[in-house]
Order: structure tokens, then sequence, then C-alpha cells
């Protein structure tokens, strides 16, 4: 019986073991760290060995293979240890893939990933295609191979998921962008990141299809790089149109495949800012690629929703629009919501500040936003980054009194949008629970003026 290891028991950890056990391996899960109760339970359930708070080098040498959670770096001890040992190191990514047939779309970049899997999937559902969604995004990819059976995947990646994949191979390979983000995981190097993400292309030589973005530099430079053996490339680009691909020219998305071409005007796309525009061109490509037709296309764009915590539009409060973009964690996604809209902003940000340049966010501000409301606990780093700005800004540490002090700045027509640039952390839960903070406050708000 072969014998797995797999290192740290969060949901790709758990997901490859539970597919592990269910393929016949001998599986042993080794975690550092406590592991959550729901996890520790499936593991209990399905009476698969574990250790937390540690790692037992002599349970985990015996491995024939070792599955690493994305959340590990390749420079602890024990990931050292295995390499010295010569015990291959693989992604769960790569493991769930071993046991699908299914056709894989995958997704990566800096920002926009979970919007463009899930206007992906959902054009390639409304399209009737047998299609599951997995990865970064809720539930891993070796789960849902466990659970169930489809003809596509579409599949978010993050470079921390692209680390260590050996014979995945991706039908449609896709990069939104890349901007310096977890450069702590590649010594500081920003070509090392750049490299973990065109991993993404690992065994596609000539065949398949690269969508990525022409207007990024980083990708664009370093794709001029990688002279032989890509697959068919499938830029996108707001500036320049392309020969395959798609841009926009005159207020139109256009689409050029190699016998399918398309149009539609700009207007018809579902998501708010030019950073959704890169993201809908992608999963117009992916759909389209795939032969999907346009008027399916057309209705499965006419029917997205959207994802909560994304530029998602919460209420109007006597004609003062709020928006929740709790998800914006950087500068860049700071930046493109602050780019979305032409009226005034009353801009809630803040949180904790993970050494951001706010340079790039300066002149922005000064065209679009009339108040800065400061909302967690690194407010004097973000106070001193706009103080020559010329806005009035304001501190708290309270959801409700940011949200009630930037009614009181609007006027009709203004926009409130929450776009923190800085992780959530300090005040909430997650992202998800400073969105729903949000939601909550404006709520309450629209009761009290009722
Ligand atoms: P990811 O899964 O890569 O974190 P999301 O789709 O969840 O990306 O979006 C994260 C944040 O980045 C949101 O605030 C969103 O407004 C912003 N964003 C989305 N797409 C892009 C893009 N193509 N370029 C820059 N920022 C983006």
């Amino acid at each position: 019986m072969k014998k797995l290891v797999v290192l740290g028991a969060g949901e790709s950890g758990t997901g490859a073991a539970l597919l592990a056990q269910a393929k016949g391996y001998q599986v042993f899960v080794s975690d550092k760290n406590i592991i959550t109760k729901g996890y520790k339970q499936q593991l209990l359930d399905h009476k698969i060995e574990f250790e937390e708070c540690k790692h037992t080098w002599d349970k985990i040498k015996i491995a024939d293979e070792v599955i690493k959670s994305p959340g590990i770096p390749n420079h602890i001890a024990i990931i050292q240890a295995l390499q010295e040992a010569s015990i291959p190191i693989i992604d769960e990514v790569e493991f769930a893939s071993r046991y699908t047939k299914a056709s894989l779309i995958a997704i990566t970049g800096s920002n926009g990933k979970s919007t463009t899997t899930h206007l992906a999937y959902h054009l390639l559902k409304a399209g009737g295609l047998n299609v599951g969604i997995a990865g970064n995004i809720g539930t891993s990819f070796a789960r849902k191979v466990l659970l169930e059976e489809h003809n596509y995947y579409v599949l978010e990646l993050s470079s921390f998921q692209l680390e260590h994949l050996q014979t995945f191979k991706a039908d449609i390979a896709c990069i939104l962008n890349i901007t310096p983000d977890h450069l702590d995981r590649y010594d500081n190097q920003l070509n090392n990141y750049i490299a973990a993400k065109f991993r993404i292309l690992r065994n596609m030589i000539k065949e398949g299809y690269f969508i990525y973005n022409q207007d990024d530099t980083n990708i664009r430079e370093y794709l001029v790089k990688q002279t032989t053996n890509l697959p068919q490339l499938y830029p996108i680009s707001l500036t320049q149109s392309t020969h395959h691909g798609a841009y926009v020219e005159n207020n139109h998305l256009h689409f050029v495949g190699d016998n399918y071409n398309f149009q539609l005007p700009t207007q018809t796309l579902p998501l708010l800012g030019k950073h959704n525009i890169y993201n809908t061109m992608a999963a117009i490509s992916i759909a389209s690629l795939l032969g999907l037709s346009y008027a399916s296309i057309l209705d499965g764009l006419r029917t997205f929703k959207g994802l909560p915590h994304r530029m998602e539009w919460i209420a109007n409060v006597n004609q003062v629009s709020f928006y929740n973009d709790s998800k914006a964690t950087n500068v860049e996604s700071a930046a493109v919501a602050l780019e979305s809209f032409t009226s005034p902003i009353i801009w809630i940000a803040g949180g904790y500040d993970k050494g951001n340049d706010y340079n790039v966010l300066k002149p922005i501000v000064k065209n679009s936003v009339k108040a800065l409301i400061c909302l967690g606990k690194d407010n004097q780093t973000i106070c001193k980054a706009f103080k020559e700005s010329n806005i009035p800004i304001y501190e708290t540490q309270v959801m409700q009194e940011a949200v009630s002090l930037a009614y009181t700045l609007a006027k009709p027509q203004d926009i409130v949008l929450l776009s923190p640039a800085c992780a959530s952390f300090d005040l909430f839960k997650n992202f998800e629970d400073r969105g729903e903070q949000f939601r909550y406050a404006v709520q309450q708000l629209l009761t009290s003026i009722n």
C-alpha cells in the first residue's frame, strides 16, 4: 500500500487526505498547529491517522509522497528535510488532477481570481456544460473530485498552489495580472513570484490555450522570454486590438477566435469597473474557446450576479449609493475600485496595514475622493499617507460609526465605498465579516432614517 503524508489539515489537506484514502493510500496527516474542529472531525470520521501541534519526522519520512498544503512555505525545516531525503512533495491540486479526466481551466493572478473563476463557471454552466468549480475558492479540488464528476473544472489557483505541480496539465490557463504580493514566500524576488504564477502553463507544451493580460508589464516581459513550446496565445487588452483573444474598442468588447468572432457592447457587461472588464474578457474567452455560442454567453452575462464583498452594491440611501469592496485587501484592488466611479466618493479604508505603499493611490484620491474615513488598527499610517491630499480625514474603530459618518458627509449622487486596501484581522474575523458588518451598518442606517 502506498504511503501518503499530508502536511496541513485545512481544506486542501483534508480534501487530499479523504481522496487519497478513497483511492487506497495509507494516509497520515500532520499539522503543526491545532486542527480546526470540523476538519478534525472529518479525519476522525474516516479513521484517518493524524497528529497536531507537531511534525513527527519518523512518521513523515516513510512517505512515498508528501502533499504540502499551500499555506506552508518551502523554507521551513520539515520541507527542507523532505527535500534532503528526496521524498517527492506535491500539491493537492496535482494529486486531485490524477483522479479526473475532466478538462481543466486554471485561473491565477494577483487580483480577480475569484470573480473570473465564478463568472467563467457561471457562463459554462449557463451554456449547458457539466462543469465544477474548485480550488482556492471554498472547496478544494481534491474534495470535489472525490464527491462529484464533471467534464470540466474551473479552478482558482493561488501561486502557492502552483509551486509543486508535476504532471498537472490545464487545457486552458489564465493569468489575469501580476503585482507584487506574498513576496516573503519568494525570497523577496518578484521574478520568483512571477515564475510561480507561470507554472500554471506546466506541461501545456504547444497544446491548449493561454489567456493572459497583454497590458500587464510583468506578464508581458516574462512571456517574451518564453520563446518555445507555448500553448496558443489568447491575450486580453484594453489598450490594443489583438489577432486572437479579446480587446475593447469603440465601447465594444471583441473576441477573436480561430474561426469564431463576435463583439458586444461594453454596457451589457455585468460588473462595475475597468478591472472587471479584464475579468470578463478572460471569462468570455474561456467560454468561447469551449465552443459556447454568442447568445449563450450573452445570456450568462445577463444572469451573473457578481460576488459578495467585491464592488457589491448594498443600498441606495436617499440617493447615496453604498458599495462593499471588503475583499480589497491590497492597494491595487482599492485603486481599481476608486477608479470605477465618476461620482465623488466617501472612502472607508484601513485595517491591518501589511507595509503598503500608498503612493499609487494619491492621484486617484485627489481626483475622486471627497472624504476619507479610516477604520482600523493602523489609522495613523493611512492618515499620514494622505494628509497632503487636502481632503477631510476621520478616524474610527467602529463600523457603524464609519457608515453613519459617511452618510452625514455625503450629498445625493455620492458614493460611499468600503475598499480597505488593508487586511481585516485587526477588528474583524476576516474580509467576509468586515463586509457583513458594513452591510448590517447600512441596513441599520436605512431603518433609522425611514
Ligand atoms: P482574488 O480571488 O484574486 O483575491 P477577487 O475576485 O476576489 O480576486 O477580487 C479581489 C479584489 O480585487 C476585489 O476588491 C476586486 O474589486 C479587486 N479586483 C478584481 N479583479 C481585479 C483585477 N483584474 N485587477 C485588479 N483588481 C481586481
